[in-house]
């Protein structure tokens, strides 16, 4: 079934919004979609999946959510974690824990070499996902997004998308040629992010990458993104704390056409940013 399309206003202007973040209470967003494949994958051709990364990623809980629905095992590495992060009772890291996440714990000197140790050795019914997920797989369940948006006849031209490793906005602007897709960099800057993205393949003149005012820093807390972010929710959508918000910053103040915001999920992580946000007295 398609995601739906809402309208909302954000500073007096129409905005559209395609609902990803509607598709699964922790399986969604971009996510969702560059799972794709592997949840098309019959079950009994792998038993296992492994990934690796931070804590509070979004990807970790939705393989999770993924692996818990095809009833696969999910194995997780990461760095140590501090005791406070065990204990948490919210956010991504408790939820992907609880629909059967395996977490192990590698020591920090150890990591690199471990996780590039991890492809040694695999066996047919084992897959790994790199982090971000920023595999060549990805391409077809943005190919079905792409598809989605053309299908709902909407007369906007610009789509907007934010970008971490760049995967999500490269392949819809290269799967949707007649948009324009505009993109900003959340982890890094714009130089990063395009070295990133050519890794996949040569950057698609439809794509626009809007670069923030100033640096911020990946996944920390700023007085204007939770002031964006309420905006947005008294709009009556709720989106991500760590990289919705500079997509809205730029869009707002780089164009001025209507255009459809690819909502990339990621709302099961405010719980524990809002959290930050009340330590730091931002709330
Ligand atoms: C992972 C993620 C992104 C970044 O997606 P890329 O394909 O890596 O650019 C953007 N928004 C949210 C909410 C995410 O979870």
């Amino acid at each position: 079934m398609n995601s739906p399309i809402s309208k909302i206003i954000v500073d007096g202007r129409d905005f559209y919004v395609k609902r990803d973040d509607l598709i699964d209470p922790y399986l969604a967003g971009n996510k969702y979609r560059k799972l794709y494949t592997l949840l098309k994958t019959p079950s009994n051709e792998l038993k296992t999946i492994i990934s690796y990364g931070g804590t509070q990623s979004n990807a970790m809980l939705a393989i999770s959510a993924m692996c818990q629905k095809k009833g696969w095992e999910f194995i997780y590495y990461t760095k140590t974690l501090s005791i406070a992060m065990q204990q948490e009772k919210s956010g991504n890291f408790y939820h992907a824990t609880r629909l059967g996440m395996k977490h192990i714990e590698i020591e920090n000197e150890y990591y690199r070499d471990f996780i590039a140790s991890l492809r040694l050795n695999l066996d047919k019914e084992t897959f790994i996902i790199d982090q971000g997920g920023a595999v060549e797989e990805a391409r077809l369940g943005l190919k079905v997004l792409a598809d989605e948006i053309r299908e709902s006849s909407l007369d906007v031209k610009s789509l907007a998308t934010p970008s971490g490793t760049g995967t999500t906005a490269l392949f819809l602007a290269l799967c949707l040629p007649e948009y324009k897709v505009y993109t900003t960099p959340c982890v890094g800057d714009t130089e990063y992010l395009k070295c990133q993205m050519r890794a996949l393949c040569e950057l698609p003149s439809n794509l626009i990458i809007l670069e923030p005012n100033r640096k911020y820093h990946f996944a920390k807390p700023y007085k204007e993104f939770l002031e964006i972010w309420q905006k947005l929710l008294a709009a009556k959508v709720e989106f991500d704390l760590i990289y919705a918000p500079s997509m809205w910053m730029t869009l707002l103040e780089h164009t001025k056409e209507d255009v459809l915001y690819v909502h990339s999920g990621g709302v099961s992580g405010n719980e524990s940013m809002l959290e930050r946000y009340k330590q730091k007295g931002f709330i």
